[in-house]
Formats: structure tokens, sequence, C-alpha cells
């Protein structure tokens, strides 16, 4: 296990990042306009894709007790705050409400989280691998998700998950090496991923 990843100061920063978003102009009015269809299905799959990340993240840590799955855990859970508050902004379900850690109604979210989760639990470094793949994912779909919307609440809130994303990226990212693992992206491209991956962390706005 690499120690010394464990005391550096970046890895006490991954929590947060969606306490203030509350008090922006993008909240400050009810929305002028509908969701389209795109929108709507968007915001659901991304807050049940949030909720996959925490909980694969809640069960690797509790098999691994790797200091990032405890941490990013409870960034997921902002994440997933963040778009249930979008959600009741615009009237539309919840589609993880009452669902237990590692439950979906989603059969193809059921089906990821227990792909990732059953990766994860054959070594620490296929762990740190998933949580490499999960965030690439959640970087990938969020960037889609945005394309297809140009609502100044979502936009908003679709960029401060992604900059968490990167963040959570990062973090795994130098576990990966202090491990001495390898991943391949398979959601961006190498460059995209490379470029995430070696620039610095980049601090709540
Ligand atoms: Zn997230
Ligand atoms: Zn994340």
């Amino acid at each position: 296990m690499p120690l010394a990843l464990q005391t550096s100061p970046s890895a006490r920063h991954h929590c947060g990042c969606g306490s203030l978003y509350r008090d922006d102009p993008a909240f400050a009015a009810p929305p002028v306009e509908a969701l389209t269809s795109e929108e709507a299905a968007n915001l659901s799959t991304m807050r049940e894709e949030e909720k996959v990340a925490r909980d694969v993240y809640l069960r690797l840590f509790d098999r691994w007790g790797l200091r990032p799955f405890g941490n990013i855990s409870g960034s997921e859970q902002t994440h997933m705050d963040m778009l249930l508050i979008l959600l009741d902004r615009y009237g539309l379900p919840d589609p993880v409400r009452r669902l237990d850690a590692g439950v979906f109604q989603s059969p193809t979210m059921q089906k990821l989280h227990d792909t990732l989760v059953a990766r994860g639990l054959q070594s620490e470094s296929e762990a740190i691998c998933v949580g490499l793949l999960i965030e690439e994912l959640d970087i990938a779909d969020l960037q889609h998700a945005a394309q297809h919307t140009n609502k100044p609440d979502i936009l908003m809130v679709f960029a401060r998950l992604e900059r968490g994303s990167r963040n959570h990226l990062r973090a795994f990212h130098r576990w990966m090496r202090g491990l001495g693992a390898h991943y391949v992206p398979i959601h961006l491209s190498q460059a995209a991923f490379s470029a995430i991956a070696h620039s610095g962390h980049e601090p709540c706005g």
C-alpha cells in the first residue's frame, strides 16, 4: 500500500464542491422552460450513475479499506444530492428513491453495479481500476449530457460534477501508480484520459 499517498495534501480534498450551488443565480428563480425528454432522461440516468459510483465505492471500501473509496463515496453522495435537487426542481421522479445501497430499478444499472463490484473484489489493483472506469464513464456521460442542454442550472451542476469526477480520476490514478497497476481507458480517449490524470487537482470554485 502506498502509504505516502495517504498523507499527501491533495488526499484531503476529494469531498465537497457541492455546498454553495444553492446560492447560484441559476437557482434563484423557478425554471422558465420545461425539459426536453432527452434532458429529463439524462438527469435521471446521471442520478442513477452517481448512485452506482457511491455504492460500488462503499462496497470496495468495506472490502479493501483503501482511503479513496471512503473519501470519494462521500463525494458521490453530494453528486447524487445535486441531481436530486434538479429532478425536484423540474418535477421529475427520483429513479433511486428508497433504494438501498447496491439496489437499482434499472436492469442496466444493476448489471453495471454488480459487474464492477465483482471485478473490484478481485484485488486492490482491480478495485482501483474500477474507480478509474467509473470516473471516466461519468466524465464521458456528463460531457454528452451537457452537449444536449442549454439550461444554465443543469449546465452548472454538470460542470461541478465533471470537475469532481476529474479530481476523483486523478486520485485513483495516483493510487494505481502506487500499486504498480495499469489501466487502459475505454470511455475516454487515451489522450483525454492522460490529460486529466496528469494535470493538477482543481479546487472548488
Ligand atoms: Zn460523481
Ligand atoms: Zn466520482
